[in-house]
């Protein structure tokens, strides 16, 4: 099969993906995130979502990867609709995200086979009844700073269920190292670590951690740039990736802003899906970060995660 992207409008060819965000949702809903507010919102208001990506597409943007999964909102027809309207290329997501959110009958009663078969069945048929196949897997994430038994039956399914389809898989690995402890599970399973982006490092920033994921091969992404909490980190966020580019890693890299809440958005006061393009790339620049780098973490970077076949 000819390399492609999995969009939730089919398969593009890849050299037709620009710039991309690896990590954002368009529509979320969560109970219990923990330390926060109890319930956490991301509304599916369409007008506003379409205007929201027509400001990331006026600047420049290309395609946006929605790492929503099932338990938490996906919604297949709704990014196919959003899709279409705005002219974005939009990929989902597939699998569990992660233990606090896993439905009680879906992860602890199946075997690791029996979870990776519903991902590649929705890869391979779409997701029953709307046919819209998934072009990722994630994100998969843990809820602390270690991977819980159920976590890790997760990721063996997502590690088995990418080595049969090619697909790349996402995490999310919140301000501790546990990216080190999931890329773990998923390279036992014989996944390829260049087929795993580490999420969520910027929570983060610890230079010999990045450097450990790094260095066995799988991405850093630095995916909450823009969100209030991201604020104060984002200077340390512009060294850590000078740095890193410095030792010659500018192509396990990826941006994104992980818009998931109602107040993320710009018509509500938030970054939306534009920061990257408005204020961080800008901010990188400044920091004299070359044009061809800029452009190989933000274009070629996720092109390569998403190409599959
Ligand atoms: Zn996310």
């Amino acid at each position: 099969m000819a390399a492609r992207v999995m969009t939730v409008t089919g398969p593009v060819p890849p050299d037709r993906i620009g710039f991309t965000l690896p990590h954002e949702h368009t529509g979320v809903r969560l109970w219990g995130a923990p330390a926060r507010e109890d319930y956490w919102e991301l509304r599916k208001d369409e007008d506003l979502l379409a205007e929201e990506l027509a400001d990331f597409r006026r600047r420049g943007g290309s395609c946006l990867v929605d790492l929503t999964t099932d338990e938490i909102g996906r919604d297949p027809r709704w990014l196919r609709r959003l899709a279409s309207r705005t002219g974005v290329f939009i990929v989902m997501g597939s699998g569990w995200y992660r233990q606090l959110h896993y439905p009680p009958d879906s992860v602890d009663r199946r075997t690791v086979d029996e979870l990776a078969g519903i991902i590649v069945r929705e890869f391979e048929e779409g997701v029953a009844p709307t046919g819209v196949r998934p072009g990722i897997i994630g994100e998969i994430g843990t809820d602390k700073w270690w991977v819980s038994a159920q976590e890790e039956r997760v990721f063996r399914a997502a590690a088995r269920a990418g080595r049969r389809t090619g697909l790349a898989v996402s995490t999310h690995a919140l301000a501790s190292d546990v990216g080190l402890a999931q890329l773990e599970v998923l390279t036992d399973e014989g996944l390829d670590p260049a087929r795993v982006v580490v999420g969520h490092a910027d929570t983060y920033p610890d230079l010999d951690y990045h450097l450990a994921v790094l260095a066995r091969g799988a991405s850093v992404q630095f995916d909450t740039l823009g969100t209030p909490e991201a604020a104060r980190r984002e200077p340390r966020a512009v060294a850590l990736i000078v740095e890193l580019l410095e030792r010659g890693y500018a192509s396990q890299i990826l941006l994104s802003h992980d818009v998931c809440h109602d107040d993320h958005l710009r018509a509500n006061g938030g970054n939306g899906y534009g920061y990257l393009a408005q204020h961080f790339l800008p901010a990188l620049r400044t920091a004299a970060v070359a044009e061809g780098e800029i452009r190989q973490m933000t274009v070629e970077n996720p092109r390569r995660i998403l190409t599959i076949g």
